[in-house]
């Protein structure tokens, strides 16, 4: 049987490796910075992060970049963190299509595609083309240091199974982590989806810091939440944590995939929206739609003409939305709940009926503080998620992973 550490240690080199994280996080948010900021940040000396950026800057992790306006006016050397050096592949795989971007640590999209295939096809197939695209960017791209890979929830984070993929059960058996652990020579790191987004929105978001709590909450095909707290993803025992898209709003409601009723999904997923909708407002609907993203689009652009049924199925929608950041906010008590996915869009007419359901069903004190934005990302949030996935790994470990040139 595997050992497994009971309470884990630190030696005196991970306490170095923890800081010098420490200074490249705060580099990836804030862009340039002096010795003295960052050493006020850290509760550290300004000897010792003079010490920690000196070995920075030998390893072409970090540069200095001139001099900047610091504390009390004084002009320091300001210090930058040498994001163009260090590029990640990101990954999306999803039910209809498989998308692979490339970006740099700090968000920067270089190239981006996108792969569409059927559900009757081949498994094998569908993972051989995927694998040789991302050959063909590692051959173009040469600091490429690590690929994030997103994959629909729930996903067994420690066996490397998706558990439960709606209408595409030839996938439940690929092991990804055997798939992909030794087929490049640099580290994969694989996600689920709303975890992805969740990163996306913690690095790349511009939420303002510090921040304590951030909980994505994906409405789109599926529905499902991640969040990152005090600087932690939280992953739970199996990696399944926060699947809040399967918690039950109705327990005599109609049976899901997942085995319990009423779950959350049924209620506020792209394929409710759209059920409800084509129902509703059925002339919107006469020409087949390319995709689902672009069908709820035809209901958001209808609504800001002012159509009234199509405003009113918008709010409906986003009364189980509201009635979903009700359990985000007491189960993981967030600073921010970000909105993401393709049932976000048409904000004006989603927000105010989530927040109001929020300010009726949970304390004052909670329902004042917590902000609850829609995602303002401009790539498809599980894109630059799984991005970030591989960000936030390599950002962790800087000498491990991070650009010695
Ligand atoms: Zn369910």
């Amino acid at each position: 049987m595997k050992k497994v550490k009971e309470v884990a240690g630190n030696n005196t080199s991970d306490l170095t490796e923890m800081n010098r994280s420490a200074i490249v996080r705060i580099l990836q948010q804030r862009e340039v910075c002096t010795r003295a900021e960052i050493a006020k940040m850290m509760g550290l000396t300004q000897a010792s992060i003079t010490k920690l950026v000196a070995y920075l800057i030998d390893m072409g992790i970090v540069s200095e970049v001139g001099i900047v306006k610091g504390n009390g006016n004084r002009r320091s050397i300001g210090l930058r963190l040498n994001a163009e050096k260090n590029l990640v592949i990101g990954v999306k795989f999803s039910r209809h299509v498989f998308a692979i971007g490339v970006f740099d640590i700090s968000g920067k999209l270089y190239t981006q595609s996108e792969t569409e295939f059927s559900l009757d096809e081949n498994t094998g197939k569908v993972l051989t083309a995927m694998k040789d695209q991302i050959r063909k960017l590692l051959d173009e791209y040469e600091n490429v240091v690590a690929i994030g890979l997103a994959l629909p929830g729930p996903y067994l984070r420690k066996e490397g199974r998706i558990a439960m993929v709606t209408r595409m059960p030839s996938w439940h058996n690929i092991n990804f982590i055997d798939e992909f652990k030794n087929e490049f020579d640099k580290p994969v790191f694989i996600e689920q989806d709303a975890n992805a987004g969740a990163l996306a929105e913690w690095w790349f978001g511009d939420h303002g810091r510090p921040l304590s709590s951030l909980t994505y909450f994906l409405v789109g095909e599926g529905v499902g939440s991640g969040v990152v707290d005090h600087d932690s993803l939280l992953l739970g025992y199996q990696g399944i944590a926060s699947e809040v898209g399967h918690i039950s709003i109705d327990f005599n409601g109609s049976t899901c995939e997942c085995g319990n009723k009423g779950c959350l999904e049924l209620y506020c997923s792209t394929m409710a929206l759209l059920k409800k909708a084509e129902k509703e407002l059925p002339e919107l609907f006469k020409e087949k739609y390319e995709n689902r993203s672009e069908a709820v689009s035809r209901i958001v652009e209808a609504a800001r003409k002012g159509n009234e049924k199509a405003i009113r199925v918008l709010q409906e929608i986003a009364t189980y939305i509201g009635y979903g950041c009700v359990t985000l906010i007491n189960a993981y008590d967030p600073e921010i709940i970000v909105i993401g996915d393709s049932v976000s869009q048409g904000d004006e007419f989603l927000l105010p009926t989530i927040k109001k359901i929020v300010e009726e069903r949970t304390i004052p004190e909670v329902s004042s503080k917590v902000r609850i934005e829609i995602s303002r990302l401009k790539v498809d949030p599980t894109l630059y998620g799984a991005a970030a996935i591989a960000t936030d790994r390599v950002l962790r470990k800087p000498s491990e992973y991070l650009a010695s040139n």
